[in-house]
């Protein structure tokens, strides 16, 4: 369904600015998940008109070094796929919580109000994503082929449904009903490396001494990420754990830990 009269660099522009303005309201304090919702719709709708900003398949361009893929020069898309693990590790992964219409898509899927399966506790995604991305890593740089073509990311985007690897992503966007997010922590290459960068994030969620311990935070969370001994990696800034906080300023977002 990608309209063709609209600049793919839309999809980059929309990035910058979201971003932009998500640092501000997480920074203000006045992110809720209200105030996500546009910026989730925005971010499904560019998915499918510009099929941009879709940072995993920017980065499955960059393992086949394919620029026609890409739509833009190699080296312009190294920089900008870079720029933004850099900013996840300054700000967290706002990217993957708000910005990227594969995240979002599966978020906005997640409010689907049918029974949750939780996999909160478990290290197990992680590792599968791990264990993906070698595979990522060798078909791409040594076959020249696309996992994530084969997974259907752009099909699913471009509404391409005579192709079965559309029904393979719209399974796994079905599945984000019941399942938080599966792409994003059973299989995201990128996520892969903006995990790291985030657990050492310069800017995180934290809590204050005015924390009264009641673990609302760490039940609302669908990662476990807002465990107080869990590094943040997995932490999509979903922004769950704030809504659920009943003491005003117990959990901020801001500099240090
Ligand atoms: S983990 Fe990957 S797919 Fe999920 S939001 Fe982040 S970049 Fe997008
Ligand atoms: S609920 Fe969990 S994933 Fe969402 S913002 Fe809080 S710590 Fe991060």
């Amino acid at each position: 369904m990608v309209v063709e009269s609209i600049p793919p660099a839309v999809g980059s522009i929309y990035a910058l600015l979201a971003f932009a303005a998500l640092v501000w309201l997480w920074h203000s304090g006045r992110f809720t998940r209200r105030r996500a919702v546009p910026f989730l719709i925005i971010s499904v709708l560019l998915g499918f008109l510009v099929f941009a900003p879709v940072f995993p398949y920017q980065l499955q361009g960059l393992v086949l070094r394919d620029a026609a893929l890409l739509g833009a020069p190699l080296p312009m898309a190294l920089i900008g796929t870079l720029a933004f693990i850099v900013l996840a590790f300054v700000f967290g992964r706002i990217i993957c919580g708000q910005i990227c219409p594969a995240g979002a898509v599966q978020e906005v899927m997640h409010l689907v109000p049918v029974k949750k399966y939780s996999s909160a506790e478990s290290r197990v995604p992680v590792a599968v994503r791990a264990g993906i991305f070698v595979v990522f890593l060798a078909a791409g740089l040594g076959l020249g082929i696309s996992v994530l073509g084969l997974l259907g990311l752009a099909d699913f985007f471009n509404l391409t449904v005579a192709s079965v690897s559309f029904f393979v992503f719209l399974g796994i966007v079905l599945l984000s009903a019941v399942v938080y997010r599966p792409f994003c922590r059973y299989i995201c290459p990128y996520g892969t490396l903006l995990a790291p960068a985030a657990s050492r994030g310069v800017y995180r969620l934290r809590r204050t001494d005015a924390c009264i311990n009641c673990r609302k935070c760490e039940r609302a969370c669908p990662t476990g990420a807002a465990s107080p001994d869990h590094r943040l990696g997995e932490c999509y800034l979903c922004g769950r754990c704030t809504d659920a906080c009943p003491v005003e300023g117990a959990l901020v977002y801001g500099r240090g830990r």
